[in-house]
């Protein structure tokens, strides 16, 4: 029977890839009073995340934060710069790319799918060379934007944005570059302006370690101008009237003044680790959980090193193993959450989250909890992944500010 008033001992470990466990001096932060979002004390808050929020996508440029979840912040995108009927490019490296386009189609675009040329499903980024290809064979430049997921979160892939700009480029073509970086703003190497991406979009449960509740949209001038002449239905999305409201530290309608509060906390709290070391944190964190996953014998989602995802993992299952009945055993158990296979890879994987309000030992509890569950499971484990990633831990110097002992 499940309950809300059911309270183990102990944590939870939510290591689902977002929403992310939130820091508790985050969740303090949201505790404040709820102020008048049109008073003066509100405008300083309002000032201070837009300023602050530039910074985690390394811009200059206007980022609009909209009261919504990612997929919010998805369709924004698209309103706000395209027409209907518009032919749209999108890399379908995931479930989420999947999801976008299939927004993208709701919405009246006329989107063409790219899948990675090999028979595996869902294992690798963007192939920036087969990008290259299809705009240049549009001379017509009949494509309007090509749509790109950073951080493919149902596989644990990355995708390389420098490359797909570097790509557009050569081929000459004049598409906008629309990215969602919902799960990789906070926690992946992420640069909206030296990447030349026009709309990049994210969330705040995955790299923020916030809640969920709040989104954005991270806007290039060639992108705004594109939105004066977009003819898709835009009201509550629209970036003009929220810009200039912006300007005075305000929003047309009621933002979310507790989660901006958290926002605010948050980004101090990426600022002052500053981001590299942000950045070499989850990528140690993602090295540790890999040599986990190899020491068990198992194969990793990602095929391509080169494009490992630094915020979480996604591991294979052997033949026959159910991988949502994994999931169960660790929850019941171990009262670890773990992220489920999703869409055309449900069963066959699940995913370990290492991003959020994380460190080395509640890692190493979601890794036993993982590896105690896989034995209950009768998965045949070839050695310790426990073993591996506390022999990664130790031998590796942390990169976030340690305790010192007096
Ligand atoms: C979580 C996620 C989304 C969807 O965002 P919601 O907040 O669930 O609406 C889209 N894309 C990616 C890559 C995500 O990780």
């Amino acid at each position: 029977m499940l309950t809300l008033d059911f309270h183990p001992t102990g944590r939870h470990f939510l290591q689902i890839p977002g929403p992310s466990p939130v820091p508790d001096r985050i969740l303090r932060a949201m505790s404040l009073p709820t102020i008048d979002h049109r008073g003066p004390e509100f405008a300083a808050l309002g000032l201070k995340v837009l300023a602050d929020v530039k910074k985690i996508f390394q811009t200059q440029q206007p980022v609009i934060i909209y009261p919504a979840s990612g997929t919010g912040a998805w369709e924004a995108a698209l309103v706000n710069t395209l027409s209907p009927g518009d032919q749209v490019l999108m890399v379908e490296t995931g479930h989420f790319a999947a999801l976008w386009q299939k927004l993208a189609d709701r919405l009246g675009l006329k989107t063409e799918v790219m899948r990675h040329p090999g028979a595996e499903v869902w294992r690798h980024g963007v192939d920036a060379g087969q990008i290259e290809a299809r705009l240049k064979a549009d001379t017509q430049h009949a494509i309007k934007a090509v749509c790109v997921v950073h951080n493919e979160t149902s596989t644990g892939v990355t995708s390389n944005i420098a490359a797909v700009r570097k790509a557009m480029d050569a081929a000459r073509h004049p598409a906008l570059l629309l990215v969602d970086t919902i799960s990789g703003l906070g926690s992946a190497d992420y640069r909206h302006d030296e990447w030349g991406v026009d709309v990049s979009i994210s969330g705040s449960q995955k790299g923020l370690m916030l809640p969920p509740g709040i989104s954005f949209n991270a806007v290039s001038a060639k992108a705004l101008e594109a939105s004066k002449r977009a003819t898709l239905p835009k009201a509550f999305w629209a970036w003009d009237e929220i810009i200039e409201m912006n300007k005075s530290g305000y929003w047309p309608s009621t933002p979310n003044t507790n989660l901006l509060y958290a926002l605010s906390e948050a980004c101090d709290m990426l600022l002052a680790h500053g981001l590299e070391a942000v950045f070499a944190r989850h990528q140690r964190w993602a090295v540790g959980v890999r040599a986990a996953v190899r020491a068990w014998g198992l194969q990793i989602q990602c095929a391509d090193a080169a494009v490992y995802s630094p915020v979480l993992t996604g591991v294979m299952m052997p033949a026959g193993i159910d991988a949502d009945a994994v999931r169960k055993i660790i929850y019941e158990r171990f009262d670890c959450s773990l992220g489920t296979g999703l869409g055309k890879v449900k069963g066959k994987m699940f995913r370990i989250g290492h991003l959020g309000d994380c460190n080395d030992l509640t890692l190493m509890a979601a890794l036993s909890g993982c590896e105690m569950g896989l034995k209950l499971a009768g998965v045949k484990l070839a050695g310790s992944g426990v073993q591996a990633a506390m022999d990664h831990f130790s031998s590796h110097a942390a990169v976030v500010p340690e305790r010192k002992a007096a």
